[in-house]
């Protein structure tokens, strides 16, 4: 049974200069669904998850979400929307709480502050209810890598997101906090949240997501079902020959 579209981008132009990151790209996210995006370093797999995530403005084409053309300003008006995008560089004030961070920023525009005590609250149903394992009252900086990670997916799921981009996320863990990682992704999945996971390993695609759109030089290879592709054949369509053998 094929699932709903959460989002679609149609024929979607970045360019920097006379450099063109991403050529015309069509694809289509399906609710529910862990969506890899996978390509070599600099193929536009971040530029064009920037432009989901309203931290920069497409030159061309445009963006379907929930059926609607959304051009987004910035990240907060694509919060506002119920996008949410976890970076490769955390955006943690170290010297915060979880609360504090998780918080920050939310006291202007349309939506209420929360306050310390009921941020804390939110914090920890949102914590319990994805399996996050995030406490609200610890100073970021006593935090591992991992946890602050975590803390970047509060922060989206705080605002409301139900599309969750997150940038090479495995960059930075450690195997053991790899494993942690999926099994909350697995549970964003489970209560309908839609992620998409760049990655150029393999591996990691294979073990964890339900489709994967390769990017080449700017260009959408194609959208294949993880389940019907051998490691062999992403490969190909990632690097634009076999990969010779060690
Ligand atoms: P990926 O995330 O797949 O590694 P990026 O989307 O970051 O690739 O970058 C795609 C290409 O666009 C790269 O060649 C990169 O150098 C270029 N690029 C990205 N952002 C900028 C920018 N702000 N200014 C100029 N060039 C950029
Ligand atoms: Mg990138």
């Amino acid at each position: 049974m094929e699932t709903e579209i959460i989002l679609e981008t149609l024929e979607l132009v970045k360019r920097f200069g006379s450099f063109t990151a991403n050529d015309r790209l069509s694809l289509a996210f399906r609710k529910g669904e862990i969506h890899a995006l996978l390509g070599e370093n600099g193929a536009g797999k971040s530029t064009l998850m920037n432009m989901l995530s309203g931290m920069l403005s497409p030159d061309e084409g445009q963006i379907l979400f929930r059926g609607r053309p959304v051009a987004f300003a910035s990240p907060r008006e694509a919060a506002r929307e119920g996008i949410g995008m976890v970076h490769q560089h955390f955006m943690l004030i170290p010297a915060l709480t979880v609360a504090e961070n998780v918080a920050l920023g939310m006291k202007q525009g349309r939506s209420p502050f929360f306050g310390y005590k009921r941020a804390c609250a939110a914090i920890r149903e949102l914590s319990d209810r994805f399996g996050l394992d995030v406490d609200p009252e610890k100073r970021v900086s006593s935090l591992s890598v991992g946890q602050q990670q975590r803390v970047e997916i509060m922060k989206t799921l705080f605002r409301g997101a139900d599309f969750i981009i997150l940038d090479e996320p495995t960059a930075v863990l450690t195997p053991p906090e790899v494993k942690e990682l999926f099994r909350v992704l697995r549970t964003l999945k489970e209560n309908g949240k839609t992620i998409v996971f760049i990655s150029h390993k393999l591996k990691e695609i294979r073990e964890i997501c339900d489709r994967v759109s390769v990017l080449r030089l700017g260009k959408l290879i194609g959208t294949t079902d993880q389940a019907d592709t051998t490691s062999a054949d992403l490969a190909r369509m990632m690097i634009g020959r076999d990969i010779q053998a060690p």
